[in-house]
C-alpha cells in the first residue's frame, strides 16, 4: 500500500501545472491590457494635441517619452513578478514533492517495523509455549532456544537502530569517544554473528592495531547492520568476508558479499532514511530501511566515509574508512 497512488500523484502535479500556467498567462493577459490602456491614454493625449501650437513637438515628445517609460515600468514589473512567481512554484514543488516522498517513506517504514516486530514476537511466544507444553529431547529444546534467542536478538537490534536514529536526528545523542581498537571491535561482532548464523561462511581478515578514535556502542551498530545485510541479501551457500587494513594513514574496513549488488542508480539513495530498494508489497526481504541511514550518520560522527561498490563477479563491497588515532 503505498500512501499517495501513482494515479492521483499524477492528477495532483497536472493540476500543479495547469493552474501556474494559468497564472502565468494572467501575467500576461495584465501586461497586454495594460499596455493597450496606455497605448489609448497616448493616442488620446496626442489627439488632444493642436498642431498649431508652437510647443506641439516638445509635448509630442513629452507623450511619446512617457509611453515608452511606462512600457519600461510594465516589462519591468512584469518580469519581477515572473520571476517571483516561478520562484515560488519551483520551491513549492520541490518542497511538496520532498514531503510527499518522506511520508510515503514513513508510510512505508511504519509497514516494515510492525511486520518487523510482530515476527520475533510471534515465533518466541510459539517456540516458549512449545517448550512449555510438551517434553521434548534435548536436541530439539536447544534448537528452539537458539531460534528464540535470535529473533530476541532481531528484536534487540531492531529497537537500537530505531532508537539511535530518533536521538540521532534529534540530537539528544551525547558522545564520548576514546581509543578503539577496531580489529577487537570487529572480531567480537564476527564473532557474534558467526553463532547466530553457523551456516553461513563468515570469512574474517583483519589486521592488529588499528585504533581509531570513536564509540564501541555506534561502531558495533554500524558493523552489525552491514553484516546484517551482506547475509539477508546474500545467497546461503556464498561467502561474506570482511577485511580491515591500514591504507595511506586511514582504516579501512570492507565488507563484501556476492549478493545481486546494487544499482549504479541506487547506489546514492540506499543511504537515505527508510530508503529500500523496490516496492514494498512484493519485496520479501525483512528490514526497515534505517541500517544504512544510520551506517551514514555514525560514519559522519566518525569524520569518516562510507561507500558501495560492485564486488566482481558478483556482490556488493561496503568500504567504511576511518582516520586513525
Ligand atoms: P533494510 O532494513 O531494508 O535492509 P538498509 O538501510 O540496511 O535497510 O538498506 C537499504 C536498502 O539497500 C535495502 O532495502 C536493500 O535493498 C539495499 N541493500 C543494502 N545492503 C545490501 C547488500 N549488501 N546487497 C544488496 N542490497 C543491499
Amino acid at each position: 500500500m503505498s500512501f499517495i497512488s501513482k494515479h492521483k500523484l499524477v492528477f495532483l502535479t497536472t493540476g500543479y501545472f495547469v493552474f501556474l500556467l494559468y497564472i502565468l498567462a494572467a501575467l500576461l493577459w495584465w501586461f497586454i491590457a495594460l499596455n493597450k490602456q496606455n497605448n489609448a491614454m497616448i493616442n488620446l493625449e496626442l489627439s488632444l494635441l493642436k498642431k498649431d501650437d508652437p510647443s506641439y513637438i516638445t509635448k509630442h515628445n513629452a507623450i511619446m517619452f512617457e509611453q515608452r517609460r511606462k512600457i519600461a515600468q510594465y516589462v519591468g514589473e512584469g518580469v519581477i513578478f515572473f520571476v517571483l512567481i516561478l520562484a515560488g512554484a519551483v520551491i513549492v514543488y520541490h518542497a511538496t514533492r520532498k514531503q510527499l516522498h518522506l511520508s510515503q517513506q514513513q508510510n512505508n517504514f511504519m509497514m516494515a517495523v510492525t511486520h518487523e516486530l510482530k515476527t520475533p514476537i510471534a515465533v518466541a511466544r510459539l517456540n516458549l509455549e512449545t517448550l512449555q507444553k510438551r517434553k521434548l529431547d534435548e536436541e530439539k529444546k536447544t534448537k528452539l532456544i537458539s531460534n528464540t534467542l535470535y529473533e530476541a536478538n532481531r528484536l534487540n537490534s531492531l529497537c537500537n537502530n530505531i532508537l539511535l536514529a530518533a536521538q540521532l536526528d534529534g540530537g539528544s545523542y551525547h558522545s564520548s569517544k576514546q581509543k578503539v581498537s577496531l580489529h577487537d571491535l570487529i572480531q567480537k561482532s564476527v564473532d557474534e554473528f558467526r553463532v547466530y548464523y553457523p551456516q553461513r561462511n563468515i570469512k574474517a581478515q583483519l589486521d592488529n592495531d588499528i585504533y581509531i578514535l570513536g564509540e564501541d556502542l555506534l561502531l558495533t551498530m554500524l558493523l552489525n547492520n552491514l553484516l546484517e545485510n551482506a547475509i539477508k541479501y546474500s545467497p546461503r551457500d556464498k561467502p561474506i568476508q570482511i577485511y580491515l587494513k591500514e591504507e595511506n594513514d586511514l582504516a579501512v574496513l570492507s565488507v563484501i558479499d556476492e549478493g545481486p549488488g546494487i544499482p549504479d542508480e541506487e547506489k546514492k539513495k540506499i543511504f537515505i532514511k527508510f530508503y529500500r530498494i523496490g516496492d514494498e508489497r512484493t519485496r520479501t526481504a525483512k528490514g526497515t530501511g534505517l541500517g544504512l541511514y544510520l551506517t551514514k550518520r555514525i560514519m559522519e560522527k566518525h569524520h569518516g566515509k562510507i561507500m558501495v561498490t560492485d564486488n566482481q563477479p558478483t556482490g556488493s563491497i561496503f568500504t567504511a574508512t576511518f582516520r586513525i588515532s
